[in-house]
């Protein structure tokens, strides 16, 4: 075939799907595409996502684990793949491989937790049913032996008028808190009802450490966490992995109470757990020591090891702009195998995240073999040790391969459920940034309705790896599908959501089917393929709107 006689019917081909697949009532700027980015795009394969979830959540990769070999099979698996498609090592030292110092903890079975109230005998809690505690110190043991102090949510917000602790001295004591933050409906207090970062355990650690505590109990109560006790168990038993010490303060008990335990607690101090929550609520709470001590000896085995972030790029096809980079994260651990639990005791997490990694790589496959690349550099990271606090990629932040202010949005992907052909997206956090419009115009190309994150309260934002890179600084946020598939209707979506959460989220039984249809996968895949060719293409780099809480980050980075 005469070279112009491809050309002519090559543009047939794309204009008839491109076409077919969008309602042209958006402006054609905001969606011209590269002939070459439309080809690679329609090119994506759901099928192929399928074969990298299958083998990721086999048994024989043994859930993944961070730190174990299973997560490591992985990690080589994904930067074979790399390798394969020709794309750049961009981990340490011309390897995909971005070292992770990590320390490996498991409490032990000598540990005791006990609440010993003034003139009482002391109630000594069970493991995993009644308490889960942490050492992060980093110690083989610690004692402590303290008042414990009631501090509501915990929480210290100048910006919204809001302080817990009113001054009151908490060094060396134990903080008993709520989680979650306090509720409204107004947007300009904590956000109304979404869950802003100081609703997190992340922050309640972060700021009773800050303080001089020397614990903290979290009172779990699922509606207030927006998952059951199930999920706090699950990723605080066995062995437990952080970042490797650094400067930072830390809690030598860093611990979450079963909603019952925190009753008996209450009522050895001679309270009511209700009134404790609602007295919570207002500005005017004030701490309050209980008249019960903590006695806790926590014994640790400590296990320093090493995890990886595996880093690709390929490199933009502007000589100058290719020094910026748009970024695309997934993360590829998940809980790993549990050998002294009966029954199944591997966590396959099929969907948490082998998901986001298939698509993560069917994205490097797509860009590797365009014919022609956008302007700015690309990089694929699959990050480790997510369902540890999100730590490879916090890692990755504090050593990104390309400077923050030269990344120009990080796109993630985070559980994407194979359940056939989605008509919504959700792109919470994208509305904060300078990219909306285009996430808006793209979507209405690809007739996928933007659905408004369905439980802003839970704190999505906060939960998955885009945010260690908005703390830095970097626009980011994840793409998932909403609840609307073709074929059903929205409460069989939110049915299969929900019976996702409660059966299979962070259980052994988040396995692979043959059954399943990854069919949305492969549309998220075209999707955030089209957003990253736009954010690598657009003359500036994105960045948050005004007022945003990561807009200070953004400017601190040197981003233009
Ligand atoms: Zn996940």
């Amino acid at each position: 075939m005469r070279k112009s006689l491809v050309v002519l019917s090559l543009m047939v081909l794309i204009y008839g799907v491109w076409a077919q697949s969008s309602r042209r009532q958006v402006s054609a700027a905001a969606v011209h595409f590269a002939p070459a980015a439309i080809v690679a795009f329609q090119k994506i394969d759901a099928e192929r996502i399928r074969g990298h979830v299958r083998f990721l959540s086999h048994d024989l990769l043994e859930g993944r684990g961070t730190g174990q070999r299973g997560g490591d099979i992985a990690a080589e698996y994904i930067a074979s793949q790399f390798s394969q498609y020709g794309l750049k090592p961009a981990g340490d030292q011309g390897a995909y491989m971005q070292k992770v110092p990590m320390v490996g903890i498991t409490s032990a079975r000598e540990t005791t937790f006990s609440f010993v109230p003034a003139g009482g005998s002391a109630r000594e809690l069970k493991p995993l049913t009644d308490y889960v505690a942490y050492d992060e110190t980093q110690q083989a043991e610690s004692t402590v032996n303290a008042d414990i102090v009631y501090v509501g949510y915990g929480v210290e917000a100048p910006e919204y008028g809001w302080d817990d602790y009113k001054g009151v001295d908490v060094k060396g004591k134990i903080l008993l808190m709520l989680v979650n933050e306090p509720t409204s409906d107004d947007p300009n207090f904590f956000k109304g009802r979404t869950l802003t970062y100081y609703g997190r355990w992340m922050y309640k650690y972060e700021e009773a450490a800050r303080k001089g505590a020397v614990g903290a109990i979290l009172i779990h109560k699922t509606d207030m966490a927006s998952y059951p006790w199930e999920v706090v168990r699950n990723s605080n038993s066995g062995e437990k992995s952080y970042l490797k010490l650094d400067s930072s303060p830390k809690l030598k008990v860093a611990s979450w109470i079963h909603l019952d335990a925190a009753r008996g607690l209450a009522a050895a101090a001679g309270m009511d757990l209700d009134k404790m929550m609602s007295d919570a609520r207002s500005r005017d709470f004030h701490p309050a020591t209980l008249p019960v001590k903590l006695q806790a000896h926590v014994v640790s085995k400590i296990r320093a090891f090493e995890s990886n972030n595996v880093i690709a790029m390929l490199p933009g096809s502007d000589p100058k702009m290719r020094a910026e980079a748009v970024m695309y994260t997934a993360h590829y651990d998940h809980l790993g195998i549990r050998p002294e639990m009966p029954g199944d005791n591997i966590y396959n997490g099929a969907d948490d995240n082998a998901t986001g990694c298939g698509i993560l790589l069917e994205l490097a496959h797509a860009f590797s073999g365009a014919a022609q690349q956008p302007r700015r550099s690309i990089l694929f990271a699959a990050v480790t040790a997510e369902e540890q606090g999100l730590l490879g990629s916090e890692y990755l932040g504090k050593h990104p391969p390309v400077p923050a202010g030269k990344i120009a949005l990080d796109l993630n992907y985070d559980d994407i459920p194979p359940l056939g052909s989605p008509e919504e997206v959700e792109v919470s956090g994208s509305e904060r940034t300078t990219f909306y419009p285009t996430v808006q115009a793209l979507a209405a190309e690809f007739r996928l309705t933007i659905r408004p994150d369905a439980h802003p309260e839970a704190g999505h934002y906060y939960r998955s790896d885009h945010f260690s890179l908005a703390r830095i600084g970097v626009p980011a946020f994840s793409i998932n599908e909403g609840i609307k598939y073709k074929g059903h209707d929205a409460a069989w979506g939110m049915e299969k959501a929900n019976e996702y959460t409660e059966k299979h989220y962070h259980q052994p039984s988040d396995e692979y089917h043959p059954e399943m249809d990854f069919t949305g996968d492969g549309v998220m895949a075209r999707f955030g393929f089209a957003l990253g060719w736009q954010a690598a293409s657009l003359p500036k780099v994105v960045g948050w709107e005004k007022g945003d809480e990561f807009e200070a980050a953004r400017i601190k980075s040197g981003s233009n």
